[in-house]
């Protein structure tokens, strides 16, 4: 992006002021503890590549990453085992199916792609560790360096949906059934619902996506959290599958790489430029933030970030 600072502060904030008058959409509510979220609760954040940020609105409040965790824990299987063992659990198409769906891939019996739920509790059970609590630090850790800071697991959304979550625990035992989930399920989707409890504030969200962007090398703290060429793999997963059943219009209308969560969360990743996060909680019918959605594409239109474009 050619602008400087406060063009892009600018940009934010009268995004954020104009949008903050679109109340459609409804808070998630099949997990109990997310139906308590404030729905006026609205952020926008921005890092650039030299580690700058920029955000508006509430940018410090802090909500439970859901299933923007996904791209950041496939990210962390990938480093760990490289893209063909990977590959043998959890494959890379998009679906075409809810989010939550009960099917797996006829014949290998994988799940689609590591955004759904399946396929990220498939890519969970891959995170190596010798107890339940050494693989969870894995994933706690992986997600803070991704961060650049220390994040936390917000106990009640975690109890919520560990209380409400048969529905993931039923995909887990077919996995099982069918040979592709690498562990016991109970201690996969457990270990699932905790990295999606995992809390972080949209400030956090965009220093995560904007890792992504930099080739794995978070621009803020100067660590290489992930090789490139994992990078460019999540980023590819999350071009095809990252907005749940409307991946292939948000591809076409926004042109970026970005994964919604059921929280609110969203991310959004120009490679080599920046990375940006959003959070709104009502959802639009495909599950996505009805106000991230606007914004993000707002943001792409503005700057020229469509990934199609000629630079
Ligand atoms: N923990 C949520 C679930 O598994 C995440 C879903 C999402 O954000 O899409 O249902």
């Amino acid at each position: 992006m050619a602008a400087g600072p406060d063009v892009v502060t600018e940009a934010l904030v009268d995004i954020h002021r104009r949008l903050g008058a679109l109340d459609e959409g409804e808070p998630a509510a099949y997990i109990p503890e997310l139906a308590r979220a404030r729905r006026e609760g609205f952020g926008l954040a921005l890092v650039s590549m030299d580690g700058h940020r920029y955000q508006a609105g509430d940018a410090a409040e802090p909500f439970t990453l859901q299933s923007v965790s996904k791209p950041f824990v496939y990210a962390l299987a990938l480093a760990e085992l490289g893209l063909d063992e990977v590959g043998r659990w959890v494959g890379a198409e998009p679906s075409g199916e809810a989010f939550n769906a009960i099917s797996l891939e006829e014949g290998t019996g994988r799940p689609s792609n590591a955004m759904i739920n399946a396929g990220a509790i498939a890519t969970t059970a891959l995170v190596p560790g010798a107890t339940p609590a050494e693989r969870f630090e894995r994933i706690l850790a992986g997600l803070s360096a991704f961060a650049g800071r220390r994040l936390d697991v917000d106990a009640a959304v975690h109890a919520s949906e560990a209380a409400t979550g048969d529905r993931n625990r039923a995909l887990a035992y077919l996995m099982r059934g069918a040979g592709s989930l690498a562990c016991d399920p109970l201690t996969a989707t457990d270990l699932y619902f905790r990295q999606c409890a995992v809390r972080a504030t949209v400030g956090d969200l965009a220093v995560m996506a904007a890792t992504l962007g930099n080739g794995g090398v978070n621009p803020v703290t100067g660590e290489r959290v992930i090789g490139e060429r994992v990078a460019v793999q999540v980023l590819s997963v999350m071009a095809t599958c990252g907005m749940y059943d409307a991946s292939g219009e948000w591809l076409l209308r926004v042109g970026l790489p970005a994964k919604s969560g059921v929280s609110g969360g969203l991310i959004a990743v120009s490679p080599a430029r920046f990375g940006a996060a959003c959070w709104s909680p009502p959802l639009d019918r495909t599950g996505n933030p009805v106000r991230g959605t606007a914004a993000l594409r707002e943001l792409s239109e503005r700057f020229g970030l469509h990934l199609m474009l000629s630079p």
